[in-house]
């Protein structure tokens, strides 16, 4: 494939010469683990208790955002006021209990053939999860062995804005020691896409759920793949063609 077109297209948007490729910032879910619809369904089943009616689906827009900033959203449009911090806790271990409930969910297919490929590139890689869920946290060392230092991981509990505010991809380049034209981002959430893209990052997204490519397009992606084996099949030669692309090339 050639991505020089959008990696022009990157370079001419931020100023950039060129872009050098050090640290990989990869978001949580819906990227490394296919668990998008376990939270669709658990924030749905605790919403519709609060007899708020929401479709299911809007829950994949939110993607990326902290359990309080989906709260306010939700309050605001039912309640026309931000939930409190106690309702926000409440109401977030409830939709968690909900999404542990769920049958376990599963790593992204291509998701480790993608970590290896980055591996062995010598990227350091940095997780960037708007989550504060353990269980999947948790599960990261023993589904992607190696891939993540414990100093290399911003969780919602690190930064006090989350997605789409660049906040946590800026703290995760801080911690690689990165500038924005060293990263590259790898997400799957429009809020995340943004989140990446403002913080200077070369931003990837992949189509891995419902989110339609467009709204992708819109946030700020400069490449889009249709699936993570997708993107896991051409990011080596993708890191190749940054690797070799300037401006004036
Ligand atoms: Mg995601």
């Amino acid at each position: 494939m050639n991505f020089i077109p959008q990696i022009k297209k990157y370079l001419q948007a931020r100023h950039f010469n060129a872009v050098q490729p050090v640290a990989a910032l990869i978001d949580m879910d819906g990227t490394l683990y296919d668990s998008m619809g376990n939270h669709a369904s658990a924030w749905h089943r605790m919403v519709t208790e609060l007899g708020i009616d929401m479709p299911r689906d809007e829950f994949y827009m939110y993607e990326g955002r902290t359990g309080a900033a989906t709260l306010d959203i939700i309050f605001q449009r039912a309640y026309g006021r931000n939930a409190t911090d106690q309702e926000k806790a409440e109401l977030y271990h409830r939709k968690t209990v909900y999404f542990q409930e769920l049958p376990d969910v599963n790593p992204m297919p291509g998701a480790q053939q993608m970590i290896d490929t980055l591996i062995k590139a010598g990227l350091r890689r940095v997780l960037v999860t708007g989550s504060g869920q353990s269980s999947l946290i948790n599960r990261l060392d023993n589904d992607f062995p190696g891939a993540f230092t414990p100093q290399l991981r911003v969780t919602s509990r690190d930064v006090t804005k989350g997605k789409p505010h660049p906040e946590p991809f800026l703290r995760a380049m801080q911690l690689a020691g990165v500038k924005p034209s060293q990263a590259i981002a790898i997400e799957n959430a429009p809020l995340g896409v943004k989140s990446a893209c403002d913080a200077g990052a070369f931003t990837i997204a992949v189509t891995t759920g419902p989110i339609p490519r467009e709204a992708l397009e819109e946030a700020g992606a400069a490449v889009i793949f249709s699936s993570m084996q997708e993107c896991a099949d051409n990011i080596h030669m993708l890191l190749l063609q940054l690797l070799t692309t300037t401006l004036d090339s």
